[in-house]
């Protein structure tokens, strides 16, 4: 164990639903939430609430506030919309496929009137969030599935 060198205070994230710390689990401990080894997370076990942190974290910063079960799985289907905006956005305007999915946070946090979240990443969004995001990406689609001739119908 080093001892004797100042060490800056690790971030150390409490669980969004309870407010008690989480605990950083690695794959194998007792609360690590998955078979297989998706990183190190941090886990409130009491509410089986977990999230992520930034790949190549050397102080497991977090991704972003803990995720229980409805909203993991509301952030997928967020990102199940997301993407393949993000992916045509690269295409058609030859920019990397991470400055398109900031973009695309961008715009969505716009569009839910949310503050910009941090790090561009939708880690950071609650439940509601992420529900108002699904539903302005799907308004949008609606939208740019429709014949030009039909948009005049747009509700803006
Ligand atoms: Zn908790």
């Amino acid at each position: 164990m080093r001892v004797g060198r100042p060490v800056r205070p690790l971030p150390h994230p409490d669980c969004d639903y309870c407010d008690a710390p989480a605990t950083l689990a690695r794959a194998g401990e007792e609360i690590y939430p998955y078979r297989d080894d998706h990183g190190p997370l941090w886990v409130c076990a009491d509410c089986q609430a977990w999230i992520g942190i930034f790949p190549r974290s050397t102080r497991n910063v977090p991704l972003g506030r803990l995720a229980d079960a409805r909203l993991r799985e509301l952030k997928g289907r967020l990102h199940a919309v997301l993407e393949p905006l993000a992916q045509a956005k690269m295409r058609r305007d030859g920019c990397s496929v991470y400055e398109a999915r900031v973009k695309g946070i961008r715009w969505v946090a716009q569009a839910i009137d949310a503050p910009f979240p941090e790090k561009g990443s939708i880690h950071s969004l609650d439940a509601d969030q992420c529900e108002r995001a699904i539903a302005a990406i799907e308004k949008i689609e609606q939208k740019i599935g429709m014949h030009p001739s039909e948009s005049a119908e747009d509700d803006r």
